[in-house]
């Protein structure tokens, strides 16, 4: 190991490992530390899902698109609450990074996809113009194609090793300290991802998981716990993305990602304390879990014996056994008729009566004029028309937003991925991304592949400009 590096990254996810390989593609010597056994983390995990606009794939799939276009999505969508230069740095780089990514050997296959396991190109979220590329192998498959790159231009990396704290000198950042050793560097890149699985730091920048209580779980990976936070204080760095996060709607049962958790029933409808319908039950998760908390009170789920009975076996949680064991313990409502249900939801009888037959005299018939429902299945490729809700007896379980998927907070970061102190001035020698370097991941997620395309995007940003000495 040569005792001075140009660059030394902390953090061997998505953010770390496009950090390194831009820089070592640049010239610069580079040093990766993880601190887990294996690199990946949390986007290893993760479908691998990039939201992009601009991109070879949509060209070839005749969808027009611009990053200006994207641009504009992106900040109407967060109510232009985010920092307009930085989103537009990012939306201008997210394309061409996918296809920097193609170019290092990841597949987005030029077709059509349903959902995030199929490759392709899908809708990410409530966009007009789909921007969802869905890689070959997903997120694992990603993190090997980055990982041969790395290995193939020299990058350092050591593993099982927890960086604790940076070098400042001359009133730069110049270098880390891991396993007690000082590692002295020209400039250093915190990619260390998010603090989902640090309780304190939720409470500090994200008290809202904190409300699921005994429901929320966590999904980000183990090297979740926060150390660019603690980084950060170190050099008095800003803070960005405060009080936001990803928490995907789930009911309270499910323990897993829906990968391993399933999927509820096609044949539901989602009603809030007033017995009312109030959202697609397949919208997407830019805005269902914002739905789910405007009703401002319980909401739940409701499906039929038929949709119980039919929930496909192999799955952790969403199953037919499962569903009757909680509703035998009395954790999900079981009733035989939907006035005794909603009895025991504790909502208007005559309006979920009345919900549930509008329902039934829309949803089965292919059509849903309150919530357009239809065309979101249309979108997921979903070919069949719901069930009627009809058989007793009728569940409901509670549906709140509880899988912790990642948190936005992190160090402030401009559109070259450099970090800013608490003045808004820049740090030198010191840049982050990912989860880490925030300000790109909103109040609004804006579709699957937004936090995975932050993290390419600005770990490839923080790598080009920390090779180059641009602070
Ligand atoms: C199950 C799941 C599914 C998801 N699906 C999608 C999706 O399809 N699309 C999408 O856009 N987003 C998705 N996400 C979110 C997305 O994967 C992450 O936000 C993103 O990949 C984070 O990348 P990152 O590089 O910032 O962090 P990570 O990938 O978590 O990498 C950070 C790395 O730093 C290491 N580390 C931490 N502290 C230190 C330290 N002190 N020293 C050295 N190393 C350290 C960690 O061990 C980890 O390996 C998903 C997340 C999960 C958990």
């Amino acid at each position: 190991m040569s005792d001075d590096w140009d660059v030394v990254v902390i953090g061997g996810g998505g953010a770390g490992l496009a950090a390194a390989v831009s820089a070592a593609e640049r010239g610069a010597s580079v040093l990766l530390f993880e601190s887990e056994t294996e690199l990946g983390g949390s986007t290893q995990l993760s479908a691998g899902m990039f939201t992009a606009a601009g991109t070879s794939v949509q060209a070839e799939l005749g969808i027009s698109d611009s990053a200006e276009k994207f641009f504009q999505h992106y900040m109407d969508l967060n109510q232009w609450q985010l920092n307009p230069g930085l989103i537009g740095a990012f939306c201008a780089n997210a394309g061409p990074t996918l296809e920097w990514l193609i170019g290092l050997g990841v597949e987005v296959p030029a077709r059509v996809s349903g959902n995030a396991h199929m490759p392709g190109l899908c809708q990410a979220g409530v966009e007009d113009v789909w921007r969802g590329h869905v890689p070959k192998d997903q997120g694992y498959g990603v993190v090997q194609v980055l990982a041969k790159a790395a290995r193939s231009r020299g990058v350092e990396v050591v593993l099982n090793t927890r960086v604790e704290r940076l070098i400042t000198k001359d009133g730069r950042v110049a270098g880390v300290v891991a396993d007690g050793i000082e590692v002295p560097a020209g400039a250093v890149v915190v990619a260390s991802g998010g603090f989902a699985r640090d309780e304190d730091l939720l409470a500090r920048y994200y008290p809202a998981a904190l409300r699921a209580g005994a429901d929320l779980f966590v999904v980000a990976a183990d090297g979740s716990r926060g150390d660019h936070i603690r980084f950060g204080e170190q050099v008095g760095a800003g803070v960005a993305g405060q009080g936001w996060g990803l928490l995907l709607p789930t009911a309270y049962f499910q323990r897993l990602h829906h990968w391993q958790s399933g999927f509820p029933p096609k044949s539901r409808v989602y009603v809030n304390g007033q017995g009312r319908r109030f959202m697609d039950e397949d919208a997407s998760y830019a805005v269902s879990s914002g739905i789910i908390d405007a009703q401002g009170g319980t909401v739940w789920a409701v499906f039929d014996e038929r949709a119980r009975r039919t929930l496909p076996p192999g799955y952790a949680h969403w199953n037919a056994d499962v569903v009757s064991a909680e509703a035998q313990a009395g954790r999900t409502l079981r009733a035989n008729s939907i006035e005794e249900l909603a009895g025991k939801a504790g909502v208007p009888a005559d309006a979920l009566v009345a919900t549930i037959r509008r329902w039934n005299e829309q949803l089965p018939h292919g059509h849903d004029a309150d919530f357009l429902r239809h065309r979101t299945l249309a979108n997921k490729g979903s070919a069949d028309n719901p069930d009627p809700i009809g058989e007793a007896p009728f569940y409901a379980a509670r549906l709140l937003p509880a899988e912790l998927v990642c948190t936005h907070a992190g160090l402030e970061i401009d559109g070259r991925a450099a970090v800013r102190d608490g003045r808004g001035e820049v740090i030198p020698g010191l840049f982050a991304a990912g989860e880490a370097g925030a300000g790109v991941l909103g109040q609004r997620y804006v579709g699957g592949g937004n936090a995975v395309a932050n993290a390419l995007t600005m770990g490839r940003t923080a790598g080009q400009n920390a090779a180059e000495r641009v602070l």
